[in-house]
């Protein structure tokens, strides 16, 4: 068996057309743009990077967004007082805090600023909450690619054994909550999952977080498995890979996402649609007259 590669770059490409459809919808309701506000504290040549490309492809597809640079020393209560500014801003819908946060700075005073109407990333404990109660939340943007990419590829999940690989908070912990409720039957593993083989064998879906160049290899595939690489490692070659040794599990899944090419284009476009959301949800809310308990006219 050759497996089917899922292309996230024309996935991406598509997701990308429907927003901008969507975007100039809320244009025409609202007369202005969805806003976005990234705020980056210090910060390395790499997180430099993938702000610069938020900002790229929110130019793309329509939404105003800006870049808040403060420097590394920003004390944690300006910090606190520039968060809270955003919050009341009705010019910015969605607020990104850049991670990593300088040493003396805590990622719980952010994820506790940042209001829950605002965090489209899914830092704050409160979306987390909803997330795990199955309410509407927004959701860590790494972990939606995924399910999006198993939506768009019509990935039969109920009653399926899906096996995630890696727990954190932005990837393994949200795609449990998200995956049960498409009622599959999920397993996840960890740096002391004993005998990884033994579970990997068994996934119907299996999906690697965890950071290991090619720790995947043919012989813990399960044939015809639907394989989700979100890992970006760099090979001892200097080329970026994922967890999952491409050329030899190719040979055994059923489908398979490159890296790079796969899970990594549609991260930031689905960060960008929770923006878009949270601009309609604050529309929403604008529109609602509390005292008719009825919606004015222009409701989308
Ligand atoms: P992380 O916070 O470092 O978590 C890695 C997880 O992998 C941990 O839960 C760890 O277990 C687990 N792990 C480590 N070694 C393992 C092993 N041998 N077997 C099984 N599990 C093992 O990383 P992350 O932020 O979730 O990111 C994971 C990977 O995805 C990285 O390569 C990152 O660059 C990539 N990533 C890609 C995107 C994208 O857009 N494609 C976005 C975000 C992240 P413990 O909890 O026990 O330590």
């Amino acid at each position: 068996m050759t497996a089917q590669i899922i292309d996230g770059r024309a996935m991406g490409a598509v997701i990308k057309a429907e927003l901008q459809d969507e975007i100039r919808r809320y244009i025409q309701v609202k007369g202005r743009a969805p806003g976005l506000v990234i705020v980056r504290v210090g910060g390395d040549a790499a997180s430099g990077v993938y702000s610069k490309a938020i900002l790229r492809v929110a130019e793309e597809v329509g939404i105003k967004a800006s870049l808040e640079q403060l420097p590394t020393i920003t004390p944690a209560d300006e910090l606190r007082s520039i968060l809270l500014r955003l919050n009341n801003d009705e010019t910015a819908q969605g607020i990104i805090v850049q991670m990593p946060l300088p040493a003396h700075l805590s990622q719980k005073m952010v994820a506790d600023t940042v209001s829950a109407s605002k965090d489209i990333d899914g830092i704050s404990p409160r979306s987390a909450g909803n997330l795990f109660l199955g309410l509407p939340s927004f959701l860590p943007s790494t972990a939606a690619a995924v399910m999006e990419i198993l939506e768009r590829t019509r990935t039969e999940l109920a009653g399926k054994r899906v096996v995630i690989l890696g727990r954190s908070n932005v990837v393994g912990k949200p795609l449990i909550m998200m995956l049960l409720q498409k009622n599959a039957t999920v397993t996840i593993c960890h740096s002391r999952t004993v005998n990884l083989a033994r579970f990997t064998r068994e996934a119907d879906v299996l999906i690697a977080a965890v950071g290991q160049a090619n720790l995947i290899n043919a012989d813990m595939v399960r044939s015809g498995a639907v394989v989700i690489d979100v890992g970006i490692n760099t090979s001892p070659e200097g080329r970026i890979v994922g967890d999952v040794d491409f050329a030899s599990v190719r040979q055994v899944a059923g489908s398979l996402t490159p890296t790079p090419g796969g899970v990594g284009p549609l991260t930031n476009i689905l960060l960008l649609k929770q923006c878009v959301q949270a601009a309609w949800n604050a529309l929403d809310v604008e529109m609602f007259n509390h005292t008719s308990g009825k919606y004015q006219s222009g409701t989308p």
